[in-house]
Order: structure tokens, then C-alpha cells, then sequence
């Protein structure tokens, strides 16, 4: 997933390659948060309706150079091998292997200089196959058809977490500062990042808006300043920790025996408690709405991402603010359908008029537009109406096709008048045949 800047927002939209901002950085950030950054993956990877989309072109990285064509993919890497399972395996077989497997090659145990590439493969691996909706996409079509709902390659979840997740409760392993620096020791504290849904219309997502939106975070207590402690009072040195904000203790765990170093619960790491202000109870920060405007570009679809720097949670002590993530679901239009860049519309022509051509009215994102039939259109022919479609993120500029597939009707009743004039096409058809055979 990329993060790509647009003025002052910035927008990510699934499935690109990275460019700003990688992706472990966001999950590491969201983890600090109370939205978890898994909610944020699986509700993308569930808005992409138009994977199953009238063209199927949606499993193409770039669906301009494959348009109408159905797409073959094959796996890059295969996950069950790298799991060593095979592909009818169990959820409990799959998780079992993946147990062991990264039990071995965790790189805080195996030093070899390739066990963290093996490591992340494993989880890669292991997040895909264990979840029902992903594997039964990559059972499919494989890698690119994860890419093509949404889950880019480099797109999974940091593989430490996932680690983690499974190893809780079993020895304590999650106190192992596999993280990454999570629970640091600075007691200037980051703000969360905030999440926001946003439901745009179908044009709106196309040609971008400006909204105006009402945000609920947390600001820096004004009675104790952001201290969060009672004014007129004194912060006292903890005892549980001595003032440290750590607590040490050592754990037995299937990798033998680890000292844990856990931020101290009493202080919550501050390494002092103080009378909590009666305003914030403590936090130094309280909830408050602010209204907010923002510049939705052109061409966002459902699960794009907006990033407003620095409108999330206040941070603690000095600390960052948090950013805002502005999360976008489309409503879907009655008659076009978008597949990324392009509109999908079909369009019914009666027989006659696509033997003899005709032009019709095609409801476009532009309103109304005449669209020529040519003379002897075939059933399911696809017409493109060139520039039609949506502008691409950020180069507002370019614009997909709307593309009309063309269903040719048949009467199924006939006047006698129509029976009569049809039969004499069939006599002459049958002449004509006749005449070519001689
Ligand atoms: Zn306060
Ligand atoms: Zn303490």
C-alpha cells in the first residue's frame, strides 16, 4: 500500500507499490491506536465489490493493457509449500505449521542471515491461508488475485504481530521486545491516529469534493495543561517501579527462559503518579469535536485512504499529535459500475438497429451522451467511450474509458405483419445461399 500526497491530504489506496510511506511504519502506529490495523485491511479488502465485476479485468495490476481479456495468473510463490502443508489441509494443520515454522526461524532465535526473509514468507504465508475469503482468492488466481482484491504484496500485516497474536498467553513471549520498539521508554507520548469513515456518493468519489466533516479526538486538557495531574498538585515518584516506568521480571517460554521488561502498570511508564485532574481524569487530554474541511480528490473508490497529518489524538507530554485516516466507502451507482478507472455500463439495442446502426443516449458520469451503434454490431460487443470513465489519483487529467457492452435483443412476439417481413429475409437469405452454392 502506498501513501500517495495530494495537497494537503494524502491519499493510500490499496495495492500499489509503495512510495512515501512504507507500510510496517502505518501498522506499528495503528497498533498504538485503539483501531487495529486489521480492521482497516479487511474492511478494503471487502469493499471491492467490482473484483466481480461484468469484465473480470480486475485480477490486471493495470487493467488498461488488458481490457476485455480474461487474465491467466499463476502463483509467484506457493504458499502452501512454503508452509509445507498441502492444499487441502485444515485450518488447525495450517496453523500448527506455521507455529513451528516460525517458531524456528524468528530472527531473535535464528540468526542465520536469512531467517528473517524466511520469517516474513512464513507469515505472509500463514496470514493468507488462514484466512477463509484470502485463500480461497489465492486458491483461484494466486498471488495477483490478493493484489487485484485489494492486499498488494507488502500489503500484510507486520509479521511480528502476527506472531505475537498467536503466541499469547503461552509463556509470555509478547513481552519479548519483538515489536520493534513498541512501549518506549520516553515518556513523551505520541498521539493515536483517529479514524474516520466517509461515505461519498458515486460522482463524488469520481470528480473528487470538498466536505466539510465533524472529527472527535482527543485534545490536551486545558485545567492541568496536557499534565494530567489536579492543579496545585505534586507528581510523586512511583513506587511499583522506582520511578523507572519499567518492571522487569524473567518468563519461561517454548524458547527458553527471557527477561521481560514491561512498562510499569501502576504509572502506566511515566515513572511518577500524580492527583488526576478532575477535567481529564488523568489523561491530560479530553475528548472534544471539531469540524473540519476537506479536499477529497478525484478518482478515490471504496477503501481509499485519506491521511490528514496531524488531526488525530494529541500526543502526551509533548508528544506528536496523532494523524487522521479518513477511510472511504462509495455508494455504488444503479447503472455504472466502476472497475478502477473505468465505467462498466450495458446498453440494449434492438436487433434491427444493430444490424442497421443506430445512435442512442448513454448515461455517462458527464450526464447524458450520444453513443453510435455501427451497422452490423454483434451481441456482447463492447464499445469504448474514450475518456469517459473516472480521472486518475491525482493526475486528475487522465481519465479512464466507459466502456458499453451491447445486449442485442430478440422479439420473442411478432405482429403477423412482422412474421411476414422476416420470413421474406429468411426466403431471400435462402436464395442468396442457393445462388453462392452454384
Ligand atoms: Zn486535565
Ligand atoms: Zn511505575
Amino acid at each position: 500500500m502506498a501513501i500517495i500526497p495530494c495537497g494537503s491530504t494524502w491519499v493510500a489506496q490499496w495495492g500499489f507499490r509503495p512510495q512515501v510511506m512504507s507500510r510496517p511504519s502505518i501498522a506499528n502506529k495503528m497498533h498504538a491506536s485503539q483501531y487495529g490495523v486489521k480492521c482497516l485491511t479487511s474492511s478494503s479488502f471487502l469493499s471491492q465489490d467490482s473484483f466481480y465485476s461484468l469484465f473480470n479485468t480486475r485480477l490486471s495490476p493495470n487493467p488498461r493493457h488488458t481490457r476485455g481479456a480474461r487474465l491467466i495468473v499463476r502463483a509467484d510463490s506457493d504458499y502452501y509449500s512454503v508452509l509445507g502443508v498441502s492444499r487441502n489441509s485444515s485450518k488447525a494443520e495450517i496453523k500448527s505449521a506455521y507455529r513451528k515454522l516460525a517458531r524456528s526461524y524468528h530472527p531473535d532465535v535464528n540468526k542465520d542471515p536469512g531467517a528473517e526473509q524466511k520469517f516474513k514468507e512464513i507469515s505472509n504465508a500463514y496470514e493468507v491461508l488462514s484466512d477463509d475469503e484470502k485463500r480461497s482468492l489465492y486458491d483461484k488466481y494466486g498471488e495477483a488475485g490478493l493484489k487485484g482484491a485489494g492486499m498488494g504484496m507488502g500489503d500484510f500485516s507486520n509479521p511480528f504481530d502476527l506472531f505475537e497474536s498467536l503466541f499469547e498467553g503461552m509463556g509470555g513471549m509478547g513481552g519479548m521486545g519483538m515489536g520493534g520498539g513498541r512501549g518506549s521508554r520516553s515518556r513523551v507520548m505520541d498521539g493515536e491516529d483517529e479514524v474516520y469513515n466517509l461515505l461519498l456518493n458515486f460522482k463524488e468519489a469520481v470528480f473528487g469534493v470538498e466536505k466539510e466533516i465533524e472529527i472527535s479526538r482527543l485534545e490536551s486538557c486545558g485545567t492541568c495543561n496536557g499534565s494530567g495531574a489536579k492543579p496545585g498538585t505534586k507528581p510523586s515518584k512511583c513506587t511499583t517501579c522506582g520511578g523507572q516506568g519499567q518492571v522487569v521480571s524473567s518468563a519461561r517460554t517454548p524458547l527458553g527462559v527471557f527477561q521481560q521488561v514491561m512498562t510499569c502498570s501502576s504509572c502506566g511508564g511515566m515513572g511518577e503518579t500524580s492527583v488526576p485532574c478532575n477535567t481529564c481524569n488523568g489523561d491530560g487530554r479530553v475528548r472534544r469535536t471539531k469540524r473540519i474541511s476537506l479536499k477529497v480528490p478525484a478518482g478515490v473508490d471504496s477503501g481509499s485512504r485519506l491521511r490528514v497529518r496531524s488531526e488525530g489524538n494529541a500526543g502526551r507530554r509533548g508528544g506528536a499529535p496523532g494523524d487522521l485516516f479518513v477511510i472511504i466507502d462509495v455508494i455504488p451507482d444503479p447503472v455504472l459500475k466502476r472497475d478502477d478507472t473505468n465505467i462498466l455500463y450495458t446498453c440494449k439495442v434492438s436487433y434491427v438497429d444493430a444490424i442497421l446502426g443506430t445512435t442512442i443516449k448513454v448515461p455517462t458520469v458527464d450526464g447524458m451522451v450520444d453513443l453510435k451503434i455501427p451497422a452490423g454490431t454483434q451481441p456482447s460487443t463492447t464499445l469504448v467511450m474514450a475518456k469517459k470513465g473516472v480521472p486518475l489519483l491525482n493526475k486528475s487529467n487522465l481519465r479512464g474509458d466507459q466502456l458499453v457492452r451491447v445486449q442485442v435483443e430478440i422479439p420473442k412476439r411478432l405482429s403477423s405483419e412482422e412474421r411476414k417481413l422476416i420470413q421474406e429475409l429468411a426466403d431471400l437469405n435462402k436464395s442468396k445461399t442457393a445462388n453462392a452454392r452454384r
